[in-house]
């Protein structure tokens, strides 16, 4: 049975004490409020991940992300973090193809495909975005674009491999603009992305796999967005660095 997951992802945000107090603060609140099993994964910046491990302990159902990882395994690669190092850190899940990672710094296809797999071969989990730009929605494009981004980032992946990926559907439109997808429009995808999966490998397959939404997911709407049959939870940006609108999305399960 497939997993409900709340993501927050801070991308460059928080200094090392910001980041402790808005760790602990979704920490105990989830653990007085939240009496879903829903798993809860913070994602900081690198350098927080130890302080927020440390922080989570044993706390249940808190996991810890990393928002990037390298595709290699050690070496003269100045700047680069590998996935043992992630591993050792306490890492539990690593995002793969934000779409701010393909746009800003040109990760293309191939690369995320060669992560996905580093990831998996560490024994970690990726959490694999896809998801459309405004003018490919708007040309009527955006289950192509969403299905030869899972061709080609996941696809290669054998069943047990992708049975460990968790993928997120991401409108670029929607990503900090403050513009959610509607829950249909949202539905529609995962349902879609869902049928691709239950094709190349089996509806078992598909029926088992977490497919999360991200998109301007705030307190006010992750509840008529969780509640679609096909979304299993958000990738959550800035509402997430606020523990309170944070704890309220993970609540809306
Ligand atoms: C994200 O960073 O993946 C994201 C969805 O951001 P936001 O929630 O701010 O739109």
């Amino acid at each position: 049975m497939r997993k409900n997951i709340a993501a927050g992802n801070w991308k460059m945000n928080l200094d090392l004490d910001a980041g402790k107090i808005l760790a602990s603060e979704v920490i105990n609140m989830t653990a007085d409020e939240v009496s879903n099993d829903a798993e809860v994964i913070l994602i900081p910046p690198f350098v927080h991940i130890t302080s927020v491990k440390q922080l989570a302990g044993s706390a249940k159902n808190v996991f810890v992300g990393a928002q990037n990882c390298s595709d290699k395994a050690s070496g003269a690669f100045t700047g680069e973090i590998s996935v043992e190092m992630l591993k050792s850190a306490g890492v539990d899940y690593i995002v793969v193809g934000h779409s701010e990672r393909r746009e800003i710094y040109g990760e293309d296809d191939a690369l995320l495909a060669s992560k996905t797999k580093a990831v998996l071969e560490g024994g970690l989990k990726p959490i694999f975005c896809c998801g459309e730009k405004l003018e490919s929605r708007e040309a009527e494009q955006h289950f192509a674009v969403n299905k030869e981004q899972i061709e080609k980032g996941l696809f290669g992946l054998s069943k047990e491999e992708i049975l460990k990926v968790v993928i997120a559907y991401e409108p670029v439109w929607a990503i900090g603009t403050g513009v959610t997808a509607s829950s249909d429009q949202a539905q529609e995808m995962h349902a879609y992305i869902r049928g691709l999966i239950a094709e190349q490998y089996d509806q078992e397959t598909a029926d088992s796999i977490s497919i999360l939404y991200g998109g301007s997911v705030k307190p006010d709407n992750a509840q008529e967005l969780f509640a679609q049959p096909d979304v299993d939870g958000g990738l959550v940006g800035g509402a997430s660095l606020k523990s309170r609108d944070f704890v309220d999305i993970i609540k809306s399960f």
